[in-house]
């Protein structure tokens, strides 16, 4: 048992793992009663949220133990750095910091108030202690519904870019057909997509029937009758096909190595960043050379 502080120590941690979010707070007095205050907040708060709950929750439930006593000493200790900043900026933008502001504030009144930083995971008992019970809060399950918080606009623009990437796979995914534009065309990044609108309306062309596969390469081009053989007239080694232009094909090997970064991209060309695949793409003139019609 540790000898008395004088003080009242008010230990606060947050938590969020997949089941998730929790704060935890755990109080020791200056006669050594503890209290361990939990609270769930759903799968939306984030970590940093569950940070400041829990010294805010920690500031209420102190507030009441210390009733009817003047000038105690209130010793709030959080691992999170980012909270305590937040805490001691001069501008507020979040309601939850203010809300947590005000209730120090108000504490600090009638006791005197200190706000600590501990490193956390270090065996500090009662830092250990915060920890568990925000990790018990972050495995309840909420009552009542989702968001237990108001959720901030960056969590928002997450969870929304989120959902319409997984509402566009499954479209795509669902829409019948386009076999081989599902095998070329898995995700698009965020920098293939600035480099899509980016492109030239020509570009975009070329691009598009590559990945599609209905480009003058080859293989289409005997497919719609054009040509008889769908043989590489650059190497003759194989079927011009999208995968055996960018990936293979030996006529490029180095416009491949220089643009690429590779020597053989094999099957796995797709995943290249798109503004690589460009630039190899106008290096060969490959697809200008039969959109003029001057086929080697
Ligand atoms: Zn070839």
């Amino acid at each position: 048992m540790e000898e008395p502080s004088g003080a009242w120590d008010v230990y606060t941690d947050g938590s969020k793992d997949t089941s998730g979010t929790g704060a935890g707070v755990f109080i020791r007095s200056p006669r050594n009663d503890e209290r361990e205050v939990t609270v769930p907040l759903g799968k939306m708060a984030s970590v940093n949220q569950a940070e400041l709950v829990a010294i805010l929750e920690g500031a209420q439930v102190v507030k009441q133990m210390v009733t009817g006593q003047t000038r105690s000493k209130i010793c709030f200790f959080s691992d999170s750095q980012v909270s305590l900043r937040r805490l001691s900026q001069g501008t507020v933008k979040s309601a939850l910091v203010w809300q947590c502001h005000q209730a120090l504030t108000e504490l600090a009144q009638e006791h005197k108030v200190t706000l600590c930083w501990v490193r956390g995971h270090t065996g500090i008992e009662g830092n250990e202690k915060a920890d568990q019970l925000a990790k018990e809060a972050a495995n309840t399950l909420l009552c009542g519904p989702e968001p237990a918080i108001p959720l901030s606009s960056s969590v928002i623009r997450r969870d929304l870019k989120s959902r319409l990437q997984s509402r566009a796979l499954l479209i795509w995914e669902e829409t019948p057909g386009c076999r081989q534009s599902k095998e070329n065309i898995s995700f698009l990044s965020l920098q293939d997509r600035t480099s899509l609108v980016a492109c030239s309306r020509s570009e975009l062309r070329q691009l598009t029937g590559l990945y599609t596969g209905h480009c003058t390469l080859q293989v289409h081009m005997r497919n719609i009758g054009v040509v008889r053989s769908a043989r590489c007239p650059k190497c003759e080694g194989e079927d011009e096909t999208t995968a055996h232009f960018i990936g293979k094909c030996q006529a490029y090997g180095s416009q491949r190595v220089q643009l690429l970064n590779a020597i053989s991209a094999g099957d796995d060309w797709a995943r290249l960043p798109l503004r690589r695949v460009k630039s190899f793409v106008v290096s060969t003139g490959r697809l200008i050379e039969v959109i003029r019609g001057n086929p080697p």
